[in-house]
């Protein structure tokens, strides 16, 4: 009984919470000193290679979220209509309510069909690169990708991108997500007419998803106009949150109850909350892909927190997601405490110690931040 468990668990148990971070992605910092965009040339360099079709592979980040797999659907769209043969690769699984989407049966997931998806890239002419900007994201792909001898192009909107990698691309952390990125591909390309509402439905899911329901500073004024340039398609924009936010199981509402009263803790003295979930409780409440959507964002809902961390024993890591409000820079903290990172406000990591090792070390982390959370 557990064996199965176990499988069904790491086949299912999520990375990225699809269905939105939750949190302000817009930047507080300018580029980082990694930063080195010398090896990668303008996206609107491939403008014009556009009307030659190609076969083309679209990949995203593993565990895809409602933007990487909205973005990816709604450029893979946009090229099929330009004449291109497109097939989109996740890494990994993703969540039930993702499936709605237009063209998400046909996304192949590498890491259950690995020999079929390889025959795949083994053909490409062009891999697109979206939501995420180091192949580290894409898990098991990233040798294969790192030798495929054809153009990568990168559109993400990610702090700190692996640009050498990429031939072509464009990396802006000001953007609020990936498919507000695709959105103005089509746009300064010269296709804005081909944007159809089945574009427009996975584009809106990902932008709505990463503003947290545009609510966060990076819903700009033109993100609002992109948006009504999507409603003219004939859109419907409550059945797409329905979709994506009212479409769970019992069970993972239990689980919510379960860990804020019983896996919660505050620290006030830091000004932080930290959930931490054991193994057993994702097994006791049979928790999937996307089931923990959300979760991390419950403790920010406390007066006076400014950071929060979810912590999750799975099978073969422990996974960490922390979001912050305001000033604390919660990218930096995944990138020099747990081997992770993401935006400004929102970022994720990994630990390949106990659950009880991690918290540890996390506690010992915020201590260590105890002036920067004041
Ligand atoms: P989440 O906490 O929802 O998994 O991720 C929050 C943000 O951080 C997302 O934008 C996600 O892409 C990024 N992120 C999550 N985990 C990692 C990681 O291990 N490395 C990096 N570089 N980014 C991550
Ligand atoms: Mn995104």
């Amino acid at each position: 009984m557990f064996g199965i468990w176990h499988l069904i668990l790491h086949l299912c148990l999520p990375l990225d919470r699809p269905g939105g971070l939750g949190i302000d992605l817009r930047p507080r910092t300018a580029a980082g000193p990694m930063e080195d965009f010398s090896a990668m040339l303008p996206i609107a360099e491939i403008y014009p290679l556009l009307k030659q079709p190609r076969r083309v592979v679209i990949i995203m980040h593993q565990k895809p979220d409602a933007d990487a797999m909205g973005s990816t659907l709604g450029l893979s769209l946009f090229l099929r209509k330009l004449g291109h043969q497109t097939t989109v690769i996740s890494p990994t699984n993703w969540a039930e309510w993702l499936k709605w989407m237009p063209g998400a049966g046909a996304v192949m997931d590498y890491e259950f069909a690995p020999g079929k998806a390889q025959a795949v890239l083994d053909q490409a002419e062009w891999v697109f690169c979206l939501d995420f900007n180091t192949l580290t994201r894409t898990r098991h792909m990233a040798n294969a990708l790192r030798k495929l001898p054809v153009p990568k192009i990168l559109v993400d909107h990610h702090q700190q991108p692996e640009t050498p990698v990429f031939a072509y691309g464009i990396s802006n952390t000001e953007k609020s997500s990936t498919s507000e990125m695709v959105y103005d591909l089509i746009v300064e390309s010269g296709h804005k007419a081909l944007i159809d509402i089945d574009i427009a439905a996975c584009l809106y899911a990902g932008v709505m998803t990463d503003t947290g329901s545009f609510r966060f500073s990076g819903a700009t004024a033109g993100v609002h106009r992109m948006v009504a340039v999507l409603k003219d398609t004939g859109l419907n924009h409550t059945q797409i949150f329905e979709n994506l936010f009212d479409n769970f199981l019992e069970n993972r509402l239990r689980f919510m109850g379960f860990v804020l009263q019983n896996r919660m803790e505050v620290f006030y003295e830091y000004n932080a909350a930290l959930i931490a979930i054991p193994w057993k409780d994702l097994v006791r409440y049979e928790i999937k892909t996307g089931d923990t959507e959300g979760l991390v964002n419950y403790p920010l809902s406390i007066q006076g927190i400014k950071m929060a961390a979810l912590i999750i024993d799975r099978d073969e890591e422990v996974k960490c997601s922390f979001r912050s409000k305001g000033d604390f820079d919660v990218n930096t903290f995944a990138r020099n405490y747990f081997d992770g990172g993401g935006h400004f406000n929102a970022a994720g990591g990994r630990s390949t110690d106990t659950l009880e090792v991690t918290v540890q070390r996390f506690i010992n982390a915020l201590s260590e931040n105890s002036s920067q959370l004041q």
